[in-house]
């Protein structure tokens, strides 16, 4: 049994709120959320972050954008807009280290999820 967290809730061995089931991705609700809708799309495979894509990779991503513009409609958030973005490391505070997806949306974002205009250099 593997002792990856998100390994595990794609596998059904622990419970998420899954919102969406796909060939590559699986999509649950973030347990902490930061905004009123907030999902995660998570890949099917194990990948310690984006940094480990690879060409063969393209479905998946192509499924991840096509998977967030679909729940973003489901959520009501197209028309407001919404931010998908993965964190990659210490600097980015990755905390869970299989890729995923950060779907937001429900509320103005500002230009970074945890900064504020003026931390922009
Ligand atoms: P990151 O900082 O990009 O690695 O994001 C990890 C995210 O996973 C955080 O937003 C957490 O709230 C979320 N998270 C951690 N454990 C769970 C869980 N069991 N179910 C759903 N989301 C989780």
């Amino acid at each position: 049994m593997t002792d990856c967290l998100f390994c595990r809730i794609v596998a059904g061995e622990l419970p998420a709120e899954i919102v969406r089931e796909a060939e590559h991705t699986v999509a649950f609700r973030d347990i902490a959320p930061q905004a009123p809708v907030h999902v995660l799309i998570v890949p099917r495979e194990h990948l310690g972050s984006a940094a480990e894509i690879e060409e063969r990779h393209g479905p998946m991503l192509a499924e991840t954008a096509r998977v967030a513009t679909e729940l973003a409609q489901a959520e009501g958030i197209a028309e407001r807009g919404w931010r998908l973005i993965t964190n990659v490391g210490p600097d980015a505070g990755q905390a869970v280290f299989h890729l995923h997806f950060h779907l937001l949306g429900g509320r103005p974002l500002g230009r970074l999820v945890q900064g504020s205009p003026e931390g922009v250099r």
